[in-house]
């Protein structure tokens, strides 16, 4: 079935594809956006019931494999030290993520010139910074302006959330110890908020927010982007991008969930499908855009480490916000003497309620069960306070995305394959940074510290799979998303990076999404279509 041409297609309905379709709208294009996922269900979130945490994993896992629901497709992650998470529905991942909203810091735009590693990006943070400031105003991001750990400039359009008793408790120990800290910058509405209501502090966020506090595109863009005329086909599972015999892209096909087929054709395709779904599609296009050969190459999952404290004192944490209470950029930026360059956040977490204190995340190697169950449950719920740790992982050519030979999705396509193997550099990277965080809880009053380094279910930043840059033999995409091999071909999400910064993607996924989405805008004139 194919219906008439349209300006754009958009493949994926998360954050980069809701900002680019909402702004095209806004300019009058005509936006058809394909989204394999349906609109999520809050009634089936149900956060406000006491054991909610039981059973909310076949709706809200962050795990597509345990999911497994026919909108899902699997990832084959055998031979990847890390897990793939992600979730497919409108919204896409900021349905479940932690809605810890950061920046990108300046040195992230310039590992090679800085530290001799990687690439420099092909845009500076002052390019990004005036599209950064717009979308925290769209997506209601709560925090404080003037961290002196970053540049001057407009803060996010809401107050922080509330520090809490555990983000006093280790904020004063980073005063006592000359560390840096700050309020959480987060995508979650600490007051009424357009579209969004005030957080209630339940620590569900990681399990789809029914309070309508957290700042999901599917309340920030996507009912506005189709009262524009956004035309979101749900269930829609892309297929292939068509390309007609100049070379320029002509469409997308896809699937229904009935089986049925359908071509939508376009003048401009975008892909926005994550840093797995974007090289996979690419891929199942017969190995569109790649004569680099970088297509599904360099990916970066950001190992992710955890340190949890056990204190005497009730710090509350089995409530608040699941997003950060406060962060520190200490070890942020390189320092040759510790072995290793780069570095990273971390964001001070709580620990959620009676059943996540039992779960193997956050603790690792060290869920609860059997003997001592209750004394350990005693000990942890509410008496414990975690420092999540986001730390920069560099791009290797080896780290890949590819079609498994044999897994297939629910209707038949190739399911994605990781190959991805944690580098040297990150590993002494995360050891430095728990042994480090550990002293801050210690610092805190922590009787006890719990180190999970290395918990395979934490690959939720998919990023570098479709490389930018401006040499097409070293590059897949431009500086704006432009595919170097066909003209009227662009990715707008975290695929593009060069290398992965060591914060949360979501600000700069949504920030390079809007810049590349104004300029092709502005070069609507000269942009190649097919005839
Ligand atoms: C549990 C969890 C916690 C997280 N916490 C944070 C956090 O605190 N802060 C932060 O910054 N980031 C966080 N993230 C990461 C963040 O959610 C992602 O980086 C972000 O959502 C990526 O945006 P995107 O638009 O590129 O892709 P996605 O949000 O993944 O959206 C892509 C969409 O494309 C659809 N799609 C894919 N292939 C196809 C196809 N062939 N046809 C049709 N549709 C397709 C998918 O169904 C999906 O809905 C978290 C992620 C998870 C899973
Ligand atoms: S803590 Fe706030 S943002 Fe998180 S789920 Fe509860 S209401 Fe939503």
């Amino acid at each position: 079935m194919s219906a008439g041409r349209v300006d754009v297609c958009v493949v994926g309905a998360g954050p980069a594809g809701a900002v680019a379709a909402k702004r095209l709208a806004e300019s009058g294009f005509g936006v058809v956006v394909l989204e394999q996922g349906h609109w999520p269900d809050y009634s089936q979130a149900r956060a406000a019931e006491p054991d909610f945490e039981i059973d909310s994993g076949p709706e809200w896992g962050w795990n597509p494999n345990v999911r497994g629901r026919e909108q899902d497709y699997p990832v084959e992650c055998s031979e990847s030290d890390i897990d793939v998470l992600v979730y497919n529905a409108v919204g896409g991942g900021t349905i479940v993520y932690a809605a810890q909203w950061h920046r990108s810091l300046p040195s992230d735009f310039r590992v090679r010139t800085l530290d001799g590693v990687a690439d420099d990006w092909p845009l500076t943070y002052e390019d990004l910074r005036p599209f950064y400031e717009r979308v925290e105003t769209d997506f209601g991001v709560s925090g404080l302006a003037g961290d002196p750990a970053l540049p001057p400039g407009a803060g996010p359009p809401l107050p922080p959330v509330p520090l809490g008793r555990m983000g006093r408790r280790v904020a004063q120990a980073h005063n006592r110890l000359g560390r840096h800290w700050w309020p959480g910058s987060n995508a979650i509405a600490t007051r009424e908020y357009g579209a969004l209501r005030p957080c209630v502090q339940r620590a569900a966020c990681l399990f789809g927010c029914a309070d309508g506090a957290k700042s999901s595109v599917d309340r920030t863009h996507w009912p506005e982007a189709v009262g524009r005329g956004v035309r979101l086909e749900t269930g829609a599972r892309a297929r292939r991008v068509v390309c007609d015999r100049d070379g320029l892209a002509d469409g997308v096909e896809w699937v229904d969930r009935a089986g049925r087929e359908h071509l939508t054709r376009a003048d401009v395709v975008i892909l926005c499908a994550n840093g797995i779904g974007t090289p996979r599609l690419l891929l199942l296009s017969g190995g569109l855009a790649n004569s680099s050969g970088l297509v599904g190459r360099r990916l970066m999952l950001h190992p992710f480490g955890i340190v949890t404290g056990l204190f005497e004192d009730d710090l509350d944490s089995a409530q608040g916000v699941w997003g950060q209470h406060l962060y520190s950029l200490e070890f942020y930026e390189t320092d040759t003497d510790r072995g290793f360059v780069r570095g990273g956040k971390w964001g001070l977490q709580p620990t959620g309620g009676p059943l996540s204190v039992t779960r193997p995340w956050p603790w690792g190697d060290h869920p609860l069960w059997g003997a001592g169950f209750h004394d350990g449950v005693r000990r942890r719920l509410g008496h414990s306070a975690m420092w999540g740790i986001v730390t920069e992982d560099l791009p290797d050519e080896s780290n890949r995305v590819v079609l498994d030979e044999t897994l297939t999705d629910s209707d038949g396509l190739p399911a994605p394959k990781i190959i991805y193997r944690i580098g040297e550099n990150s590993r002494r990277l995360m050891d430095f940074h728990l042994a480090r965080a550990g002293e801050s809880l210690v610092e805190a009053g922590a009787y006890e510290t719990i180190t999970a380094p290395r918990i395979r279910a934490t690959g939720w930043h998919q990023l570098g799979t479709v490389k930018m840059g401006t040499d097409p033999a070293d590059s897949v995409v431009d500086p704006w998303g432009r595919a170097h091999d066909v003209p009227n071909l662009f990715v707008f999400d975290g695929s593009t990076w060069p290398t992965s910064s060591g914060t949360n993607p979501v600000a700069t996924i949504a920030a390079m999404s809007l810049r590349c989405t104004e300029h092709l805008i502005a070069g609507r004139r000269a942009q190649e279509v097919p005839t």
